[in-house]
């Protein structure tokens, strides 16, 4: 009994200090992800839980003998006390975790031509419903058995904008950073970061050419402003499969890859999915006029 304590209470104690083989960096901030542990995935014959942040599911891993929940926590997130309901054989409990806060960098720009600024009409109304679609594909769900949480960085490059910048045009302030940029010139490979099914492609108003795959479990990717797609809706790749080539479509200023990763229809900072953190760089000088 004793011994059984110890174990829990070691294992709880090292979740946020031990990088974990198959589980993203522990980061329970605004943008970031919980991983909240669920018990011994050998106790009760080993039937997988179910988990939801609200009514949202949410992600369910086994790691080192023990289920994990896999939370992504939106940068609206208000920090403090958070609960999971959890259903495991049948019965079903609440699990709490603790939300920190975190202040992300500043950006402001300003910009002369002000029609990038404030929209036409036309373009309003269109951005406004490819934000109300894009909302819908992040939200999809697909049961798999089990999804890679290692990802890879989808395309060699400096690393630019990061996740969570807080972005005012001409002191108005914009959606923060819901992605990771890459400086990229026009034409340079981008791959899969994890293996998975096509979603969706598209053309949009602010993220251009898109490509989003679905790694299952709540878990999508997005890559933004690509010049070609080079896959289809229901296509399924591997990770590292070319997926397209860079570009500047959409509202980008120069050529370069937004990478975002969505979890339970959140985005979350990608760079905790990546084992081998990149080298740090500063930041780069394109970025997008608005991110969803
Ligand atoms: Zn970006």
């Amino acid at each position: 009994m004793k011994l059984r304590f110890i174990i829990q209470f070691s294992l709880l104690l090292a979740i946020p200090l031990l990088a974990h083989a198959g589980l993203p960096q522990s980061l329970p901030v605004p943008g970031g992800v919980a991983v909240v542990p669920l018990g011994s995935a050998s106790a009760n014959g080993g039937a997988k839980p179910q988990a939801w942040l609200g009514k949202q599911p949410v992600l369910v891993t086994v790691d080192n003998g023990s289920w994990y929940a896999v939370v992504g926590l939106s940068l609206d997130t208000v920090p403090g006390a958070h609960s999971l309901k959890v259903s495991m054989n049948g019965a079903t409990q609440v699990q709490h975790f603790e939300v920190h806060s975190k202040d992300y960098p500043e950006q402001h720009i300003t910009l002369k031509d002000k029609s990038k600024v404030d929209l036409s009409k036309p373009d309003l109304e269109r951005a406004e419903r490819e934000i109300a679609l894009i909302r819908n594909l992040k939200r999809h769900w697909r049961e798999t058995h089990d999804t890679d949480l290692m990802l890879e960085l989808p395309s060699g490059g400096e690393l630019g904008s990061r996740f969570g910048l807080r972005r005012f045009f001409n002191e108005q302030p914009r959606q923060p950073h819901a992605g990771l940029d890459v400086a990229v010139d026009t034409g340079t490979p981008v791959v899969a970061g994890g293996a998975g099914e096509v979603l969706a492609v598209g053309d949009y108003f602010f993220n251009g050419k898109t490509v989003f795959i679905d790694h299952g479990n709540g878990m999508i990717t997005m890559y933004c402003h690509l010049d070609q797609i080079d896959v289809q809706e229901g296509q399924i790749v591997a990770k590292g499969q070319p997926i397209g080539l860079s570009g500047k479509t959409g509202r980008a200023t120069g050529p370069h890859l937004h990478w975002s990763v969505v979890l339970n229809g959140a985005m979350v900072d990608p760079e905790l999915f990546i084992p081998a953190k990149p080298v740090q760089s500063g930041q780069n000088g394109t970025q997008e006029m608005k991110q969803e």
